[in-house]
């Protein structure tokens, strides 16, 4: 996910402005490798990574956040250990009910951003807010607000097993084609 690589073969540079960020020192944005004009080129199949600072000012901020909201969504409908639990103009969020991952991953759509979500740590995340660590100001604002739909929604870790479990005996997540990406293959 947010992750800038290291060393000069995986030097990361920004897609907006086309200089190179430095992880270490720059807050920063990473998107899977979805189609997006008059983007800087990644490697092939490398993420699109930008500077928090372009990005956030960036005008076309918000589709590309949709499109990287769609491939996440396309992600977990390929993907048998994944489901889509709710989701709605402003957020996706999935879930893995299963051992070893026990885990929901939320996506911005304000941003594209996915955040991680221990299942076990779910009520604790709902009262204390979510960890604003590398976030925009307009994603932790999003964030709040998702978070208090998903506190109505899902109240307990429960409620969020239990949606995940009745989603993936759903007639659709029979047949699931093998593997769907990086992320979501857990
Ligand atoms: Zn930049």
């Amino acid at each position: 996910m947010s992750e800038v690589r290291r060393g000069a073969r995986d030097a990361c540079v920004c897609a907006i402005c086309g200089s190179m960020i430095d992880g270490d020192s720059e807050d920063f944005f990473s998107a899977p490798p979805v189609a997006f004009p008059d983007l800087v080129a990644a490697p092939a199949g490398d993420d699109i990574s930008f500077h928090m600072s372009c990005y956030s000012s960036w005008p076309n901020r918000e589709p590309f956040a949709r499109q990287v909201l769609e491939h996440w969504r396309r992600e977990s409908h390929d993907n048998p250990y994944w489901v889509e639990i709710s989701g709605g103009t402003d957020y996706l969020l999935h879930a893995n009910p299963d051992s070893p991952v026990v885990e929901a991953a939320l996506v911005l759509a304000v941003s594209g951003r996915d955040i991680r979500i221990k299942i076990r740590d779910w009520e604790k995340w709902l009262a204390t807010g979510p960890s604003a660590d590398g976030l925009a100001d307009f994603e932790v604002e999003a964030l709040h607000t998702v978070a208090r739909t998903l506190s109505e929604k899902f109240p307990t870790r429960a409620h969020v097993l239990e949606a995940a479990r009745s989603k993936m005996s759903a007639p659709q997540k029979k047949s699931p084609r093998p593997r769907g990406g990086r992320r979501l293959t857990t």
